[in-house]
């Protein structure tokens, strides 16, 4: 085949630890010409293309560092007359649980919530889900009334409700935290519940927004069939301990208002970074809490097709290019200014979780096909920042949040609307303008013209304007005069820790209740905190 421009070449070696992983590199745009895949494998080998009698694809990566963008590929190779192995994604069986399986309480149904139920039943445990929001579908209708209507229910948002943060995102499934578990195990349990099987072979795999809800349904479906309990609309308020080990629960009935309480030995807590009323209940009972560092600022949005301009330096994205995605990290004044959550093809979403309040995030479908690229654009905090502004105890960095929240709030008009700037104009000055006219943008409340310069907090907005010129000198375009900031984005990971112990997982004050996944700040995204559920079922189940 013609080589696609003159600069194309194909590199590759054997992987070091096995006789027939080969990594190889070529231009990503003849990708999809299994000849050239063929070749590329043969040169790297030094063997003849017609001995190469199969080949499989383990791993998929870019690098875009460069034009031409080249495919990088790790395969598994066949030669001669072998025969590949068989590499079928496992298909676990939750089987039906025996009557006397003992239960096991777990708050929260996000990600930390539904894999501790999963791997509570493949330890012969019978999970029991109370999940203050509503199921998956019911849910959309609550996203609806936010983003129509600027009603916020306190139960049913885009934080709180079956499947938990994650539902409505962009689904990445990338994860540092490669220590904490069997990665392969929780996309596999992933995969089995209708994700597309390229999630194990891409190096940063995604779901979308589009496609998550059903999978955390079948999920649901799967414990219920296995013989676990779901209590839906079922807002926990109250955790019994009296003699320092969990003896019950109590939950309210969020449509009528009826208190349930019932017996409990062991107690996942997997609320999440946003239950603020459950890291109050904590601290209520005298159970020891801890302040912990988080990021604080806006989400910044472009045109996705600058950004792919920026990021494949003007190369043609095709079919076979992705959305362009981006990260970008500095210090300023002393801290760290990062990127967070990018979403490409994406859409800023309305995330607060009470009335006074305007968050944002944002989720991508699967195709990640809206013009517009979204990322939060944050700043890394410390207790002393949030102490220093007034705010103190351990759950100063709490009350810290909903400050800026509220001040957003009553900035863009009292709605769910959000206050926004142009970058250019936020950055116009050491005290920044307020934009004349914004540009088009996906957050669908819609954007009120505010100088965010001087209405966020100065410890995030002189970091944050001194970050974003970083990124300007790296990436010029980047200050583009459509890139617009949204603000706030406030919930990058949770302010607070619930401790546990490190071997047996329990709080160190409550023998029986063990703090999981991101509220407990034990996980920071769908995969750390299914694995921290995993990982929380594994303790229980040798208890
Ligand atoms: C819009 C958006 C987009 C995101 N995009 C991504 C992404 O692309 N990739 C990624 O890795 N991460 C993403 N995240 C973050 C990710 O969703 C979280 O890291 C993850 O969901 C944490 O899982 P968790 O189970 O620990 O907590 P959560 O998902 O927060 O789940 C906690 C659950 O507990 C329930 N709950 C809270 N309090 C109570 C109570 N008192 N009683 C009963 N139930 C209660 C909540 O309703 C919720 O369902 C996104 C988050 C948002 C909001």
């Amino acid at each position: 085949m013609k080589p696609a421009n003159s600069r194309e070449k194909i590199e590759g070696r054997k992987a070091p630890d096995a006789s027939r992983l080969v990594d190889i590199r070529f231009p990503v745009q003849v990708s999809g010409d299994p000849a050239r895949v063929r070749q590329a494998i043969a040169k790297t080998l030094g063997c003849r293309v017609d001995a190469i009698s199969d080949y499989r694809v383990m791993r998929k990566n870019l690098d875009a560092r460069k034009r031409p963008v080249l495919a990088m590929w790790r395969v598994e190779v066949a030669l001669e007359d072998e025969v590949l192995p068989p590499n079928e994604p496992a298909v676990t069986n939750f089987s039906a649980l025996p009557e006397d399986a003992r239960a096991v309480h777990i708050v929260g149904a996000g990600p930390a919530g539904l894999y501790a139920a999963l791997s509570l039943i493949q330890h012969g445990l019978r999970p029991v889900i109370i999940e203050r929001g509503q199921p998956v579908r019911q849910r959309r209708r609550d996203l609806v009334s936010i983003t129509r209507e600027h009603r916020v229910d306190p139960d049913s948002n885009y934080c709180f409700g079956e499947g938990g943060a994650g539902t409505y995102s962009d689904g990445k499934l990338y994860t540092r935290s490669h220590k904490r578990g069997d990665i392969r195990g929780a996309l596999e349990w992933l995969v089995q519940f209708g994700a597309d099987p390229s999630i194990l072979v891409d190096a940063h795999p995604h779901i979308g927004t589009n496609k998550l809800p059903q999978i955390i349904e079948r999920m649901r479906e799967a414990v219920v069939a296995a013989g676990g309990h779901v209590h839906f609309g079922s807002r926990v308020v109250d955790i019994t301990a009296p003699s320092g080990r969990v003896e019950a629960l109590e939950w309210v009935d969020s449509a009528t208002g009826e208190r349930t309480r019932a017996e409990a030995q062991h107690v996942i807590l997997a609320t999440g970074h946003s239950a603020r009323d459950v890291f109050e209940l904590v601290d209520s009972k005298g159970w020891t809490l801890e302040a912990k560092p988080f990021a604080m600022g806006v989400r910044i949005e472009h045109p996705q097709t600058l950004i792919d301009a920026i990021q494949y330096h003007g190369e043609e994205r095709g079919e076979v290019l992705p959305p362009a995605s981006y990260r970008l990290v500095c210090q300023a004044n002393g801290r760290g200014v990062h990127s967070f959550c990018m979403c490409p093809g994406g859409i800023v979403a309305p995330c607060a979780t009470e009335q006074e309040q305007v968050v944002t995030n944002g989720w991508s479908p699967s195709k990640r096909n809206n013009p517009y690229a979204n990322s939060g654009m944050v700043v890394q905090l410390e207790p002393a920042d949030w102490e220093a502004l007034g705010f103190r105890g351990v759950l100063g960095g709490l009350a810290f949040q909903r400050h800026v929240e509220r001040i957003c709030w009553e900035a863009a008009g009292q709605s769910q609307r959000a206050p926004a700037q142009r970058l250019a104009d936020f950055l116009a000055s050491k005290r920044g303008r307020v934009s004349k006219h914004l540009p088009t943008c996906s957050y669908v409340p819609g954007v009120v013209s505010v100088n965010l310069r001087e209405l966020l907090p100065a410890v995030i907005s002189d970091a944050l304007a001194k970050g974003l010129a970083t990124f300007g000198k790296r990436m010029p375009r980047y200050l583009d005069q459509d890139a617009l900031l949204i603000a706030p984005e406030s919930r990058t990971s949770s302010p607070v820790r619930i401790p546990r112990d490190r071997e047996n997982l329990m709080h160190p004050d409550v023998n029986g209740l063990f703090p999981c996944g991101e509220g407990g700040g034990y996980a920071g995204g769908i995969l750390s905190a299914a694995l921290d559920g995993m990982r929380v079922a594994a303790a229980i189940a040798a208890k």
